[in-house]
């Protein structure tokens, strides 16, 4: 039987790579020039790790985890998500004892167990920068105007930044018997995750997508307005910052993350059409994140988003991709001198000329369609005869004109181009 891709995975050839790299590139403009550096962690860690630094009670946890045993029996999983290990990382290299504050990046696969379907792959690709260290709220807008300016340089004009604040473990009990007491007459028009999350984490009730858990919770109090004196004066200057760098943002009650672990702010970027319900990135602080893995109390705040996601939404809003595949010149030749026109496309490349040739075709007449079909600007066609008078024939193919002249003025005239 033909071995495929595993179910859930898929290949990403050229050209469709393009894509990835003038993302990635992007990302990593932004990120440098915002005083962001990149970290690489490993693609599996221990499941105790996600157990924690995630939470027991999230799906992704519960459902979503590609967890084995390795050979001495201990539990592994390849990681769902990159926070974890990116605050795992600066606690177990102390790096809150080299000045105190890191600012991260990442770009990598992720990997969840989930039905598969548009946009959404069991090995998945995410981008994500966090600031580690500090309670400042500018570190939140900054992580925000990184976030905008990522989508910004991407061509994106309509997108739409969400913002809301989870509280604290201090003040959040309250707001959630606040809530529960505004739900409780309601209760049986939850879902049935709803109902569970009644008891156990009532605050993901909001942002459930289904219709009569919406209706449910549309005029439930909010939770602004019960956050305690620390996470008022907090959101109060994110908010303060925002306005001062003329970012605009939409402040949305539903917006929450649903964990102890998880404070004040919480964010969300929409963009592309690609509707309210489908974000392409979100984040938020995460101040008990770092006790909840084993370390000391260390504050962090920080982003995600999908890259298969962002492709999704780049395509969605007609924004075209700069191609890297185009070749500058072919160099086209009989076989009795191709030992000539070999060493000449590798002197061109030396010089920069990014020159390619026709694998294993024999005529002129099939060289000619490769170059054509991969949209080559210039062709040099070589024989014999050009050989002999060191003069080569260079032909535009975008306007079939045809031209004798030497490798000198060659290498010239790609200096122009
Ligand atoms: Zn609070
Ligand atoms: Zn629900």
């Amino acid at each position: 039987m033909k071995i495929v891709a595993p179910k859930g995975t898929r290949d990403i050839l050229p050209p469709e790579i393009n894509k990835w790299h003038y993302i990635e590139s992007i990302i990593r403009e932004v990120m440098n020039l915002y005083s962001f550096y990149e970290i690489r962690t490993p693609i599996f860690e221990y499941t105790e790790l996600f157990q924690r630094g995630i939470g027991d009670t999230t799906d992704i946890v519960n459902k979503e985890m590609y967890t084995f045993l390795d050979k001495k029996g201990r539990s592994i999983t390849l990681r769902p998500e990159n926070t974890a290990s990116v605050v795992r990382a600066y606690i177990e290299h102390k790096m809150y004892g080299l000045g105190g504050v890191g600012k991260f990046y990442y770009i990598g696969p992720m990997f969840r167990y989930e039905r598969p379907q548009a946009g959404r792959q069991r090995q998945f690709h995410q981008y994500g920068m966090e600031i580690i260290g500090t309670k400042d709220p500018k570190a939140d807008v900054e992580i925000i105007k990184a976030t905008e300016e990522i989508y910004k340089r991407l061509g994106f004009t309509d997108y739409k930044i969400l913002i809301n604040s989870v509280g604290c473990p201090k003040c959040r009990p309250y707001y959630e018997e606040e809530l529960k007491l505004y739900l409780k007459d309601k209760y049986d028009q939850l879902c049935d995750d709803c109902k569970v999350r009644y008891h156990k984490n009532p605050l993901r009730i909001l942002d459930c997508k289904r219709e009569g858990c919406r209706r449910a919770t549309e005029s439930a109090p909010k939770i602004i307005d019960y956050l305690c004196e620390e996470c008022k004066i907090h959101f109060e200057k994110v908010l303060s910052y925002l306005d001062a760098l003329n970012i605009k943002y939409e402040i949305n009650h539903r917006l929450v993350r649903g964990l102890d672990y998880y404070t004040k702010t919480a964010f969300e970027v929409i963009a592309g059409g690609l509707g309210a319900q489908d974000a392409v990135g979100g984040g938020g602080r995460y101040d008990g994140l770092a006790q909840e893995i084993g370390g000391k109390e260390i504050p962090g705040v920080g982003f995600a988003g999908g890259m298969e996601r962002l492709i999704l939404a780049l395509s969605h809003a007609g924004i075209e991709f700069p191609r890297e595949d185009i070749q500058d010149l072919f160099v086209v030749f009989r076989e009795e001198v191709e030992k000539e026109a070999f060493a000449l496309i590798f002197r061109l490349r030396e010089k920069g000329v990014k020159a390619d040739y026709a694998l294993g075709k024999k005529s002129i007449k099939a060289q000619l369609k490769e170059a054509d079909k991969k949209g080559v600007k210039y062709v040099v066609i070589i024989g014999e005869e050009e050989v002999e008078k060191k003069i080569l024939t260079l032909k535009n193919m975008e306007t079939g004109e045809g031209k004798k002249i030497t490798e000198k003025e060659l290498y010239k005239l790609f200096e122009k181009e």
